[in-house]
């Protein structure tokens, strides 16, 4: 891919910089990419009307054509722009959630680029609860297509510098605002089934959903327990980025600290865990990284996609990571935790040695 220069702007995440805005929406006027946060992870837009602009973003993450993207807007009105046939229900709905990290699947109006929707008759809308991604939708006077800003391969960014890492050279401009608050990608419903279905846990949890869509149909393939087939969410039967040192999942934290002792006596180990668990663990063999304390879960998303980076950035053989419950915030986790570990899920000892050598 031929290399572009460059520029990472800083920008206070909640009183954006116009100067720095402007220099970005130019940027998406004029066909180009830019990386921006949003409440959830960084994503990489460009104009949803320009199919060219859109094609450079599969372009630059290495992403398959037939992974549609998210259309973000700032406005009900950008909302008719893409889609259509809403009925009055929704969209009453949408004014209760929006600003905020919920994704509706909705029938698309034709003059969305089949780049966008991978050529589906439906299409992924969201309106972002960030300044910045707001400010820059709003400048840019046309909704922004964007799916998050990292590389296939590797996990959603929320840190600029995951940014930089993966795509440094393939886009125009990096706002960088810090942290995401979030730290996991978006809840995804498709509204286009009744009941509606969930397709991805995210920030917006299930518990919310039903106070305000009433029945949601969580398939298993939500909660992480693999992977969608075609007919249901066509972007959602792509691997998840895996980490490339092995990843387990302990289901049941009563056995987490025999499981790390046992695998230890083989392999370096890094242990992902809450305060509350890695201070169980003794041994000074064992990589510890940080998720966040187990008295505040927004503290753990915010920060496990860069401890997926961290383990693969260690001199560890084997990560370790302990179980959540699947409440509020803790579905999202553990769908992104068990997608990570390529399904290598331990609920009691023997489970250890399906996935590693332990002889
Ligand atoms: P990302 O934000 O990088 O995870 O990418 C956007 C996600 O939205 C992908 O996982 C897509 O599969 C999903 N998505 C986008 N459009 C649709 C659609 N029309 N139907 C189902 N899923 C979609
Ligand atoms: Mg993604």
């Amino acid at each position: 891919m031929q290399q572009v220069q460059t520029r990472v702007l800083k920008v206070d995440p909640l009183y954006p910089d116009k100067q720095a805005i402007e220099i970005a929406a130019e940027v998406i006027k004029k066909g180009g990419l830019v990386v921006f946060p949003t409440e959830t992870v960084y994503g990489l837009g460009a104009d949803t009307f320009n199919p060219e602009a859109c094609t450079k973003i599969f372009k630059a993450k290495n992403r398959p054509m037939d992974n549609p993207l998210i259309v973000h807007i700032h406005s009900f009105d950008q909302l008719f722009e893409v889609a259509q046939d809403i009925s009055d229900e929704i969209l009453n709905k949408l004014k209760i959630v929006w600003p905020g990290p919920l994704t509706l699947i909705l029938k698309k109006r034709p003059e969305v680029p089949k780049e966008v929707t991978a050529g589906l008759d439906t299409v992924a809308v969201r309106m972002p609860a960030h300044p910045v991604a707001l400010e820059l939708i709003k400048t840019s006077q046309t909704p922004i297509a964007a799916p998050s800003a990292n590389l296939a391969t590797k996990p959603s960014p929320t840190l600029a510098e995951h940014v930089i890492e993966d795509l440094y050279g393939k886009v125009d401009v990096i706002l960088d605002a810090g942290r995401t608050f979030f730290g996991v990608e978006s809840t995804i419903i498709d509204v286009t089934k009744n009941p509606p279905v969930l397709l991805r846990p995210g920030p917006f949890s299930v518990e919310e959903l039903k106070e305000i869509f009433g029945e949601i149909v969580v398939p298993d393939e939500a909660r992480g327990l693999g992977y969608f087939k075609v007919a249901l969410a066509p972007g959602m039967k792509y691997k998840h980025y895996a980490p490339s040192k092995k990843l387990i999942v302990v289901e049941d934290r009563s056995i987490y600290r025999e499981v790390i002792d046992i695998v230890s006596k083989k392999y370096k180990v890094a242990a992902l865990g809450t305060d509350e668990m890695l201070k169980e663990i003794e041994s000074t063999d064992v990589i510890k990284i940080r998720l966040g304390s187990d008295k505040n879960l927004y503290e753990v998303s915010k920060n496990l996609f860069d401890a997926f980076r961290q383990l693969d950035y260690s001199k560890a053989d084997i990560g370790i990571i302990h179980g959540f419950p699947e409440r509020g915030i803790g579905l999202a986790i553990m769908n992104r935790t068990r997608k990570a570990s390529g399904f290598s899920i331990v609920r009691n000892l023997d489970d250890v040695k399906k996935y590693i050598e332990l002889s």
